[in-house]
């Protein structure tokens, strides 16, 4: 048996309860997991809002880090022990997207956490090895942060990179999860000056710490700080971490002629689009998670301690006090559960 926090009824906290320890069948792996990062997409399947998951009770959780506890029948490549990131999305790994890494676009992805039990619990069933990430001596919640808070914006950024020339401008919406590490991986990545926008007092300091350019604090604080950096023209790239419609109506205002808005947060927002609204030939894209490649660069980025990420660390029984400060705006950067 093992303890698993579960998710019985919307709107409801998540019980935590004795269930069935899972056994690896053939090609499957057992993780025991370390470190589960709480998203804040959960907060919106928790209430209800969202009906991503295939069934009740589930186990959520699909941000994922641990050490290999079991391995099913003919899974090579693995040791019992080793560290490992768990990639999230469970495609069929033949069509055209899982063979180029992109298993998170297959017709039939599985998301850990949505359908498959997830990792709010000790133990976590993976049903095929190339899912996992060795992350050598990695501490479990940085790992576990970097498969989803860490993967998604590093897509976005990559996105980004070719705008980003010398003296340009970025401006990241969202300095939570997802952007303070995007915040980073401009600053590491590109040689653009960073505008950094969030209501939050703490992210507005985080940002500030992770070496944000300018810190604003609204949308008219952010058009100023734009306009002041790049002579009224614009920002060369926006990244909507948050993905409200507020903020979604703010990467235009402050975005620049020819330049590019990537969103990436799924806060629901919606962007109403009129040829005159815009400036000149604007790209408007998304980062839809990341693929196996991304993975293993973040891990790569981590593991030669090139990432700061801010990371609250909790026990398992501790999910739902967790995910009312998340509710609440009050945690700075990722909230990880050490199951
Ligand atoms: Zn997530
Ligand atoms: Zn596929």
């Amino acid at each position: 048996m093992m303890k698993a926090a579960v998710l019985t009824a919307y709107g409801e906290p998540l019980e935590i309860r004795e269930v069935p320890s899972p056994e690896p069948g053939p090609g499957e792996v057992l993780v025991r997991v370390a470190g589960v990062g709480v998203c804040h997409s959960d907060l919106t399947v928790v209430s209800g809002r969202s009906n991503i998951i295939e069934r009740l009770p589930a186990v959520l959780g699909h941000e994922i880090a641990g050490q290999v506890a079991g391995l099913g029948r003919g899974v090579t490549g693995l040791r019992e022990g080793e560290a490992v990131a768990v990639f999230g999305a469970w495609g069929c790994g033949r069509c055209f997207y899982c063979l180029r890494g992109d298993e998170q676009a297959c017709d039939q992805t599985r998301w850990v956490g949505h359908g498959p039990a997830g990792g709010y619990a000790e133990y976590l069933l993976v049903p095929a090895a190339r899912h996992l990430e060795p992350v050598g001596d990695l501490d479990p919640a940085e790992a576990a942060a970097l498969t989803d808070a860490g993967l998604t914006p590093y897509r976005a950024v990559r996105r980004a990179l070719p705008r980003l020339t010398p003296g340009s401008t970025a401006v990241a919406i969202g300095i939570g999860g997802l952007g303070h590490f995007g915040l980073q991986y401009l600053k590491l990545l590109s040689t653009a000056r960073v505008v950094a926008v969030d209501t939050s007092p703490p992210a507005r300091r985080l940002a500030a710490r992770l070496g944000a350019d300018a810190v604003a604090g609204d949308a008219e604080e952010a058009v100023e700080a734009v306009s002041d950096l790049t002579g009224g023209g614009g920002a060369d790239a926006v990244l909507d971490f948050v993905g409200s419609t507020a903020t979604m109506e703010l990467s235009v205002r402050v975005v620049g002629r020819f330049a590019l808005i990537v969103n990436v947060g799924l806060g629901g927002g919606v962007l109403s689009y009129s040829p005159y609204g815009f400036p000149a030939e604007v790209d408007l894209t998304t980062a839809w998670w990341g693929g196996r490649s991304d993975l293993r660069e973040v891990v790569a980025l981590a593991r030669e301690n090139r990432l700061t990420p801010s990371l609250e660390r909790y026990p398992l029984m501790d999910i739902n006090e967790v995910l009312a400060r998340l509710a609440a705006g009050e945690v700075e950067g990722r909230a990880v559960l050490l199951p």
